[in-house]
């Protein structure tokens, strides 16, 4: 297929707008860019996408989600306004997921995925959550990404909070789908997974212990650190250790391990996370939703932390994430300095282009270039004024919406074409979920 008629930004380093442009998709992979005349000579018997003057760039990337999540909207959490980030989890978040059957596990997964394909958002890394249907979770969430066409890396969230018996049912299902991704090349490099543990305050030395002894080699682990103060001062309490000291202490750091958050690790944790490789990932809206902080990003930047961007199970329009983390960062600061535009673009776009690469054996994701994966979208995005490689940043924070995103490509299949679902039916979908979560909100109710 040939992309024609589009105003291509590449995301590459350094980033080009090419005009006059046509890319060429095949296999799943971007086989060749040149100049439109020369490509249409080149290839004249191609299917040809007309962009219609719109804006081509790779689809956009979410570092940490939950999908288990979804069916939180719009619901009355119970009694009186949680106060901390701990009632938060206490009050919604566990009750919750305690709530979710193996067919809510699907639907909240489909209809964030539905989301994601209209917001331009084409690979996804889940963090699941589901105390009283763990074995299988995995599974259904991965055959949602391939039933709607999306990457994505899944795992579970271990947790020591329903018992030891449910901590080990959760170990078993991270090793059985690493193992499934592993062994199983039924995946096509669509869908990966790692090691997933919900945070140090719910987990014992003897659960990391057994996590540490199971981790197979190249995988790591995903996990919530100091998100709350909480999380740091339980880890004191039962260690003596700060988070990340303690989870180097277990092994659990590295190139192959994400930590989420990292608000308040203090100056030696993000060293330790330099010297580790480990990745860590951001997320505005959700801190600023939970009144936890917001982490010194622009030092950890500076330090050399791969800080990338997630949006925490907030809507996947990632657009939103990108501004609010502009913003964010000035008014935590008091200085309209802080959060230059072009570090919003490092986070969510090249380190987490990086990171996707990295979680895909080295499959080149979020970026335009001969031999990268095919996921992309089109935006139908008019300037005002003009347009160029140093005010892009600019250009987006203050102009792009997500509801611009007419048509998203994955591996080079559409799933989304000027606006419409290409094989997905949306409307079953969300009438499907709307039923099922009556009844989520119901056994939700029944545990207080
Ligand atoms: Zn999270």
């Amino acid at each position: 297929m040939l992309i024609i008629n589009s105003t291509i930004i590449t995301w590459g380093k350094p980033n080009e707008i090419l005009h006059n442009h046509a890319i060429r998709i095949s296999d799943s992979i971007i086989q060749d860019i040149g100049f439109q005349k020369d490509l249409l000579e080149k290839y004249s018997t191609d299917e040809i996408l007309d962009a219609k003057g719109q804006f081509l760039m790779p689809g956009l990337i979410c570092a940490h989600t939950h999908f288990y999540g979804a069916f939180s909207r719009g619901m009355n959490i119970h009694g009186s306004a949680p106060a901390d980030f701990p009632e938060i989890l206490q009050k919604l978040w566990w009750p919750l997921d305690q709530s979710l059957t193996n067919e809510d596990i699907k639907y909240s997964s489909l209809v964030s995925m539905v989301d994601a394909i209209k917001h331009g958002t084409t690979t996804l890394f889940d963090h699941h959550a589901s105390p009283n249907s763990i074995s299988g979770s995995l599974d259904i969430i991965e055959e949602a990404f391939r039933d709607t066409g999306l990457r994505g890396v899944v795992c579970y969230e271990v947790t020591d909070r329903g018992g030891y018996g449910k901590a080990d049912e959760g170990i078993a299902e991270n090793v059985r789908m690493i193992q499934k991704v592993n062994n199983n090349k039924v995946f096509d490099n669509k869908v990966s997974a790692t090691f997933g543990l919900h945070a140090s305050l719910t987990i014992s030395e003897e659960t990391l212990k057994k996590c540490r002894s199971v981790l197979p080699d190249n995988f790591g682990i995903h996990i919530h650190v100091a998100e709350h103060s909480v999380d740091e001062y339980d880890s004191i309490i039962k260690t003596g250790l700060r988070v990340i000291d303690r989870l180097d202490k277990h092994e659990l750091l590295g190139e192959n391990s994400i930590v989420v958050h990292g608000v308040h690790m203090d100056m030696r944790e993000i060293a330790q996370v330099v010297e580790t490789k480990t990745w860590v990932t951001h997320q505005p809206r959700s801190n600023m939703n939970n009144a936890v902080g917001m982490a010194d990003i622009d030092s950890m930047i500076r330090m050399g932390v791969k800080v990338c961007m997630g949006n925490d199970g907030f809507s996947n329009a990632m657009w939103d994430e990108w501004r609010t983390c502009y913003l964010a960062h000035k008014l935590w600061n008091q200085d309209p300095r802080r959060m230059n535009g072009s570090s919003v673009i490092d986070l969510a776009v090249y380190n987490n282009s990086d990171l996707a690469t990295h979680f895909f054996n080295g499959s080149r994701i979020g970026k335009i270039e001969i031999g990268a994966k095919a996921d992309l979208i089109l935006v139908d995005y008019t300037p005002i004024t003009e347009v160029s490689t140093g005010n892009l940043p600019w250009q987006i924070l203050f102009g792009f919406r997500d509801s611009m995103v007419t048509t998203t490509i994955v591996d080079g299949k559409l799933l989304m074409k000027d606006r419409q679902l290409v094989f997905l039916d949306e409307q079953k979908i969300s009438s499907t979920a709307c039923e099922l979560s009556k009844e989520v909100w119901k056994r939700y109710e029944r545990q207080f």
